[in-house]
């Protein structure tokens, strides 16, 4: 009850600002949150199915605007996307994620942190030398940190996109694809492009336990992933059935709100030093 009354709360707030957002998130008004630092990023637990350990954690962009608060990305990406704004406002996220992962891993604890990638920075000639700059000025090991892309951003398949991966491959930072199972299954090209991670989507996940169809559809996935070599992460778990079921199903870590709502970093590092939860 306490979530549902949360998730109304933020409803309205979202619909009160829509209008608002809409008219601040012009090419000008992006750009100037950018310049005046009103972007910040949460971080949402990533937890390990085997150990109960917190193992990693989700970078989610928010704008908090002077005056209409924190904004979701929802309202903000699309014209970012839209406008370019989304290269130099993704490569801020990086670094600001690599900045925090380095921080984590000097105090002892080695998390890793993955961030969402647009697909103009993938196509983008510059995208390594972005990914580069942001482990070196951090510091951070680049096994620590993971791209999430979609599979949409895969299926325009260009020498450049193809490039780009392999080099970041080579780094070795990680690569997972995000909200799996929406997009354009074409399992031929996972096998090709050498991915590590899929990331079931919270539409499968979410019923779970009430569907039969999505749970063997789940197994299906956790199954066929593990014969391609990959790790399954499982997004929107909600509450403790779906964490058990995936748990029997051979799932390897789970992120959701059960585990943990995207907040600060502080959050994050304090479920970390916590004794697991099972
Ligand atoms: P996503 O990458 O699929 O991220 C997961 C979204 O699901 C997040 O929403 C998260 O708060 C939400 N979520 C997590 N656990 C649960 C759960 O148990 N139940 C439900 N109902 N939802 C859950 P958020 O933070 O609003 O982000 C929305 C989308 O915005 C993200 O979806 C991602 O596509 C995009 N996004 C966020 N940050 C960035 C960024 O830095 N760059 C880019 N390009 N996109 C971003
Ligand atoms: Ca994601
Ligand atoms: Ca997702
Ligand atoms: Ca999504």
């Amino acid at each position: 009850a306490k979530a549902a009354g949360r998730d109304t709360h933020r409803f309205f707030a979202e619909a009160m600002n829509a209008e608002a957002v809409a008219h601040l998130s012009t090419r000008s008004g992006l750009r100037r949150a950018l310049e005046r630092g009103e972007f910040l990023v949460h971080y949402q637990p990533q937890v390990s199915l085997e150990t109960g350990a917190v193992v990693g954690a989700e970078a989610l962009v928010r704008w908090n605007h002077p005056d209409e608060g924190m904004i979701p990305p929802g309202a903000f990406i699309p014209i970012a996307e839209d406008s370019g704004l989304i290269v130099p406002i993704g490569a801020w996220v990086l670094a600001e994620a690599c900045r925090q992962a380095a921080a984590w891993q000097a105090r002892g604890l080695p998390l890793s942190v993955a961030v969402n990638l647009s697909a103009l920075q993938l196509q983008r000639a510059d995208l390594v030398r972005t990914v580069t700059g942001a482990l070196a000025d951090s510091g951070l090991d680049p096994l620590l940190l993971e791209l999430e892309l979609t599979e949409s951003m895969l299926i325009q398949n260009t020498e450049l996109v193809m490039d780009n991966l392999r080099r970041i491959k080579a780094m070795g930072v990680q690569v997972s694809i995000d909200d799996f199972g929406t997009g354009y299954s074409n399992l031929s090209y996972i096998g090709r492009l050498a991915v590590d991670k899929l990331k079931i989507d919270r539409s499968f996940v979410a019923d779970l336990t009430g569907s039969h169809d999505s749970a063997r559809i789940t197994t299906a996935v956790i199954q066929m992933a593990h014969g391609l070599n990959l790790n399954v992460v499982a997004e929107g778990v909600e509450d403790a059935e779906t964490l058990e079921a995936l748990r029997r199903m051979g799932c390897d870590v789970a992120q959701g709100y059960f585990l943990g709502r995207p907040g600060p970093a502080e959050a994050v590092e304090r479920a970390a030093r916590q004794a697991s939860p099972f």
